[in-house]
């Protein structure tokens, strides 16, 4: 998870990695939330700035919005696979016995 405010031009990231962070920058020319316009955006950010596995697997994380599977949908023609969203590793961790 991550956001920006752009009343103190500042970007909030929660994960680090790359991906992520270019979410966040895909919303920063526009604040058009996920548009199909935010979609095409980072769609072109992960084409731009990840290796080609990387981006394959980012363009289906985009598929989680309406508008990235209206993308994935122009692009390929074809329905993208179901995406499954990852469970947190706080959601499933134990806390540690005393
Ligand atoms: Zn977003």
């Amino acid at each position: 998870m991550a956001w920006v405010d752009k009343d103190t031009d500042t970007m909030m990231l929660c994960h680090f990695d790359k991906d992520t962070m270019l979410h966040e920058i895909a919303h920063l020319p526009k604040d058009d939330a996920h548009s199909d316009a935010w979609a095409k955006r980072l769609w072109e950010l992960q084409e731009t700035y990840l290796n080609k596995k990387d981006a394959a697997v980012a363009h289906l994380e985009i598929t989680r919005y309406l508008s990235g599977r209206r993308l994935y949908i122009n692009k390929f023609g074809e329905k993208p696979p179901r995406y499954v969203d990852q469970v947190s590793i706080w959601v499933t961790a134990k806390p540690a016995s005393k």
